[in-house]
């Protein structure tokens, strides 16, 4: 590897060039080798490839129906269409995809590309968070793929040598969402609380 610069010879991780002190710059912003842009690509690709399969489904329940031509004409045959379940069938199914893909990304060892990979997997996970109090069962691979994404962006700082700081509700949020059981028994326990809570006021107040 050369300076863009000097072409003097620099390595793959350095991010100023030793011989003329100016920044090195890897790849342009748009470059479709860099790391960034060709994950982001990867993503897409699966996520077309997941469609193209699901409307191969489709299209061969739609062939192997054996209606024959006067049911097609009188429009008696039941035609397979893409609807609402198919599209959220698809969505899981590519938030699976996507998480292992996230799981399985090669990190650069470039500092300054390691940082851009930080800001995606940051602003992946805050896209893909799930809400506290949304269905465990429905949101399954979703909860997947954010973890991936969060835990990319740990990975990610180990490697730049910035201290993970998660603050105790964090974690706490964290551990609940892994045993979905336990998040249950809090909620019930805190509305029990927050009933005595009100039984206990209102007793004050009448007195
Ligand atoms: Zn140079």
């Amino acid at each position: 590897m050369k300076c863009n610069h000097c072409k003097n010879p620099v390595k793959e991780q350095d991010v100023i060039c030793e011989w003329c002190g100016r920044e090195i710059s890897l790849f342009q912003s748009n470059d479709d080798m860099h790391p960034v842009n060709k994950f982001e690509q990867e993503l897409r690709e699966i996520e077309s490839k997941a469609r193209e399969k699901f409307q191969e489904r489709i299209d061969n329940i739609n062939s192997n129906s054996n209606e024959g031509i006067v049911g097609k004409i009188f429009g008696t045959t039941n035609y397979e269409q893409w609807d609402e379940d198919y599209e959220e069938e698809l969505s899981q199914y590519v938030y699976k995809l996507h998480a292992k893909a996230v799981a399985n990304f090669v990190l650069p060892t470039n500092p300054k590309l390691l940082k851009e990979v930080l800001e995606l997997a940051k602003n992946n996970y805050r896209l893909n968070k799930v809400a506290f109090w949304d269905d465990d069962e429905e949101n399954k691979n979703k909860l997947l793929l954010s973890l991936a994404w969060l835990n990319l962006s740990k990975v990610v700082k180990n490697k730049l040598g910035i201290e993970n700081r998660y603050s105790v509700v964090d974690k706490l949020v964290n551990y609940l969402y892994k045993n979905s059981g336990l998040k249950w028994v809090i909620i019930v326990f805190s509305i029990y609380v927050l009933l005595f809570v009100i039984i206990g006021l209102i007793n004050y107040f009448q007195e």
